[in-house]
């Protein structure tokens, strides 16, 4: 699908308006000005402050390197970008925009970070949460009575549950309430939720967008000028800002997105139907995109740990999107909800080879199955 370049982009490197597509932008999008002698790539700017009287001021108020990425998410995603010094900062600044005793509507199996916050807020009384099965769109639809904001991540991580975001986004706009996609795990090259009439999407940077497990960082988009300017403002004012150098190193891995995205996603589909097949596995879940696969182990939570420590590729380690291939099982977590089977493995599929993927899998499930 094509995309129109915003208008505040680099209008000097490409043609404003033109319509590229995501491939293409994801390459050029956040350069500088195509000047004699000037670099390719936006220099990596550290600077706490500015030399006085012009429009930034102050280093937690604005930084070239960031604006260069902010143009490059934002264009990719279909509007205005905000970075922050990682997802779960860009989280709480939005969930901080919710007046006191709102409601708020997110999945049970929402990213636990996130889960997390929601129930802090709630258990000091700040504001009201109901939890839902995000596939039941009848029950998501109801529970957008009265609600302030509605909060959906499709697929949900580790479960994989698709949410009908533009049918749960009509009926929230209709209730009155803001709506948030946390597109972390489809990225923008497989779903552009502001498309579909979401206010607001949100990414954990760390992971397929800046792709290669070295930083932390998180944004938000939208097309709304209005909630740009106020969570703007709230930036500046809580200073959850991100670092330059993350930032350069969070462009440098979006040029890549879309190549990283389409082979982790190949593999990913080639792994899913492999591991189907496989006596040591009771259930494989793939929602037929993207590159996260989660399995459940026929024999369980233990056969799941041995799993995770017995191949010589696969890397045992949480967070996901890079691009090596890690896993884990979730529930090694405490506060990983008990909806979620204990056998659970998360696997973050990398764009290594497929088959010497497989048989360093293969070898470590033959093993389970004695
Ligand atoms: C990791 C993650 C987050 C949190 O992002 P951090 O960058 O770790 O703070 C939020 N949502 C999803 C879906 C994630 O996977």
């Amino acid at each position: 699908m094509a995309l129109d370049i915003p208008a505040d982009s680099t209008a000097d490197s490409l043609e404003t308006g033109s319509t590229l597509r995501p491939d293409t932008l994801a390459v050029h999008l956040g350069r500088p000005a195509r000047e004699p002698d000037a670099p390719l790539n936006t220099p990596i700017t550290m600077a706490s402050t500015y030399v006085a009287g012009g429009d930034v001021e102050y280093g937690r108020y604005g930084n070239p390197t960031w604006t260069a990425l902010e143009e490059a998410i934002g264009g990719l995603e279909g509007g205005r970008c905000l970075t922050y010094a990682s997802g779960l900062a860009a989280v709480a600044c939005v969930l901080d925009l919710v007046s006191l005793g709102g409601k708020v509507v997110a999945p049970r199996h929402a990213y636990n970070g996130t889960v997390m916050q929601l129930a802090d807020h709630e258990s000091r009384g700040r504001l009201v949460c109901e939890l839902v099965d995000i596939t039941d769109t009848a029950a998501v639809v109801a529970a957008c009575e009265g609600a302030a904001l509605v909060w959906l991540e499709s697929p949900t991580n580790p479960a994989l549950e698709i949410a009908d975001i533009a049918t749960i986004t009509a009926a929230a706009h209709e209730a009155g309430a803001y709506v948030v996609v946390d597109n972390t795990f489809a990225t923008p090259i497989l779903q552009r939720p502001l498309e579909d009439g979401v206010d607001l999407v949100v990414h954990s940077a760390t992971k397929f967008l800046a792709g290669h497990s070295d930083v932390l960082m998180g944004a938000l988009v939208t097309q709304d000028d209005e909630l740009y300017r106020v969570l703007k403002g709230r930036r500046d004012m809580l200073g959850a800002v991100p670092g330059p150098f993350e930032a350069w190193l969070t462009l440098r891995g979006l040029r890549t997105l879309p190549l990283r995205v389409e082979r982790g996603q190949a593999n990913a589909a080639e792994l899913a139907q492999r591991l189907g097949a496989h006596p040591a596995i009771s259930e494989v879940r793939y929602p037929g995109f993207g590159a996260i696969v989660s399995v459940v182990l026929t024999e369980g939570a233990m056969a799941a740990d041995l799993l995770t420590r017995k191949t010589k590729i696969w890397l045992h380690a949480t967070s996901l999107g890079g691009v090596e291939s890690t896993f884990e099982r979730r529930r090694r977590w405490k506060l990983e909800p008990a909806t979620i089977p204990d056998g659970l493995v998360r696997l973050s599929v990398g764009i290594e080879d497929v088959d010497d993927l497989w048989h360093d899998l293969e070898k470590a499930l033959d093993d389970l199955v004695v």
